[in-house]
């Protein structure tokens, strides 16, 4: 059979794999060892720094360009389109390729309708509810397919975006490849939140609740483009007044700080490798108090492959990733979610990893996308007006 060759479109944000936060880089740095193994060849469209060993790559931007994503629009567009106009010049001039996997927000998906040589598939990281006007008018043309990365994301997905859906796969981690066979560590008191501090993820109903119910809980990941609180503090000292003009950081001081007393709940910044693995493998509990409706959760199924209990608001993709008493406690409520806290201990570690080792390796993920890709392959592509020529093969 020949081989296979995927244009992978990670984006012009973050490198492949991410150095700490990066959901969606840490999914791509997951999926494409597995697709390499089964003999596709991938075509990895980054940043500069990205280090994953690929068969080629194109390069936009020399370095992620994440800072830029608070930015007022005018800004992020000009990266983004940036981004794509390459892509699609790329995809024009590279005959060997074969399908596009595209992870990029609203742009990849109209760029590559209004003309990729070769099907897509693009695969829905996001809350669908953001872009009501494109989600709910989108036309393919016949050229780009969609998958969600859960079921609840996907049926409350408009329909004019669900006529060109394939499904959805779960997000895999590399931490759940035989996660059932390695030794566990010693829980620790603290409850853990891993991911963006921002509001939509709720680390002020927990860094409240924490004083409550006397826990202690460690807040690890960004507050907008700063890292680490030495790097955050420094910018708020700066006459400029530029860190307040990022969302994230005015509710990181309004809603957070105030519950920040580096004793109780702490703030770390930005964990990597294998101190974030340490971090949550030794915690009694993650928690997810949602304030939206998560789409993928890269963040639970990590957990789950690590040992440790998601202790969450029952919102989103949540319920399809945690078995409600097995693997984790879902509440309704921010009441139910304190008691889930406190009660977290009943949760067998070995249920958490003996579920992700089934269902969020990256071998299952691979072995669904490349199903999708034959899938979208064998469907009859349209002869109207491509506005990118079809390479001569
Ligand atoms: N993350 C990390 N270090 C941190 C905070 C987050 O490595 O300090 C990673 C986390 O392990 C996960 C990703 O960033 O892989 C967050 O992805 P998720 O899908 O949970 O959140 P979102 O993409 O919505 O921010």
């Amino acid at each position: 059979m020949p081989t296979l060759t995927v244009l992978m479109n990670a984006g012009p944000w973050l490198p492949v794999p991410p150095n700490g936060y990066g959901g969606i880089e840490n999914v791509i740095a997951a999926l494409i060892p597995e697709l390499r193994r089964r003999g596709v060849r991938i075509v990895l469209s980054t940043v500069g720094t990205s280090t994953l060993p690929v068969d080629d790559m194109v390069v936009t931007f020399a370095d992620g360009q994440f800072a830029q994503l608070q930015q007022p629009y005018n800004r992020a567009a000009g990266i983004v389109a940036a981004h794509m106009h390459q892509v699609a010049q790329e995809l024009a001039r590279r005959p060997e390729i074969d399908v596009v996997h595209d992870h990029v927000e609203a742009w990849g998906p109209v760029v590559l309708a209004a003309g990729s040589p070769v099907p897509v598939l693009h695969t829905l990281h996001w809350d669908l509810a953001k872009h009501p006007e494109l989600y709910g008018s989108f036309d393919a043309g016949g050229r780009v397919f969609v998958n969600g990365v859960s079921a609840s994301q996907m049926n409350r997905a408009p329909d004019a975006l669900r006529a060109h859906s394939v499904g959805h796969v779960y997000l895999p981690t590399p931490l759940a490849t035989d996660a059932d066979q390695r030794p566990l560590p010693a829980k620790g008191d603290h409850g853990v939140i891993l991911g963006r501090i921002t509001h939509s993820k709720g680390q002020h109903i927990a860094a409240r609740m924490a004083h409550v119910l006397g826990e202690r809980l460690v807040l690890a990941g960004p507050v907008g483009p700063y890292y680490r609180p030495a790097d955050l503090h420094a910018a708020l000292n700066e006459p400029d007044g530029v860190a307040l003009s990022y969302p994230d950081v005015r509710y990181w001081l309004e809603e957070v700080a105030p519950h920040v007393d580096g004793d109780r709940v702490q703030w770390i910044g930005t964990v990597a490798g294998a101190e974030r693995d340490r971090l949550v493998a030794t915690a009694r509990a993650t928690l997810f108090p949602l304030l939206w409706e998560e789409p993928g959760g890269t963040a639970v199924v990590e957990s789950l492959a690590l040992g440790t209990p998601v202790i969450g608001l029952s919102r989103g993709c949540l319920p399809e990733l945690v078995d409600q008493g097995v693997t984790g406690l879902l509440a309704d409520d921010e009441d139910g979610l304190a008691e889930a806290w406190q009660l977290a201990g009943r949760i067998d570690p070995r249920a958490c990893t003996w579920t992700a080792a089934r269902r969020f390796t990256p071998a299952k993920a691979a072995d669904a996308y490349l199903a999708l890709y034959e899938q979208i392959r064998s469907v009859q592509p349209p002869t109207d007006d491509l506005l990118l020529e079809a390479p001569v093969s």
